[in-house]
């Protein structure tokens, strides 16, 4: 049923619980998993003086993420891709979802934005209004 599977890392608590579910689903379903993480648009300022610098430091902590998500994973039988891309965020998550022609997206309800009482964050609730695959959820 699922044979590619999305996970959406912000580096968040709950982007991280999502992808143990991800893992999980991945290993039953026999899944090919691609983990994704966007980091801050830039491109706005192309032709600036700093803007080389910005988007080569955005890409390495971008990076960190991933190697934190990759580490997070730990020992896997199955395919484990990346995917780093440039914001915005929902948008870029929905467009490696149609690229990999994803049949699952798993993410967490919230990230690391600091309102609470939220139900859903803003990335995750564009993601499930947009996508046109299922897309879990998680708490
Ligand atoms: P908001 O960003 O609207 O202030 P929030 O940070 O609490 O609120 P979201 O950003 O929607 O909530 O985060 C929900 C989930 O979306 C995260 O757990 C993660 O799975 C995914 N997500 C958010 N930002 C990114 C990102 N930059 N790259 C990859 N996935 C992301
Ligand atoms: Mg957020």
């Amino acid at each position: 049923m699922f044979k590619q599977i999305i996970v959406a890392i912000d580096g968040s608590e709950h982007s991280h619980r999502a992808l143990e579910y991800a893992k999980g689903l991945t290993e039953q379903f026999e899944a090919k998993l691609w983990l994704v993480h966007v980091f801050p648009h830039t491109s706005d300022l192309l032709g600036y003086d700093e803007y080389e610098k910005l988007i080569a430091q955005r890409e390495g902590a971008g990076q960190g993420i991933l190697d934190e998500a990759r580490q997070k994973l730990g020992s896997i039988t199955f395919d484990a891709q990346e995917e780093l891309l440039e914001g915005p965020e929902a948008e870029a998550i929905l467009t490696v979802a149609e690229t990999r022609q994803a049949d699952l997206i798993v993410m967490g309800t919230r990230g690391l934005g600091s309102l609470q009482g939220l139900l859903l964050g803003s990335v995750s609730q564009k993601v499930v209004q947009h996508a046109s695959c299922p897309v879990m959820v998680v708490r």
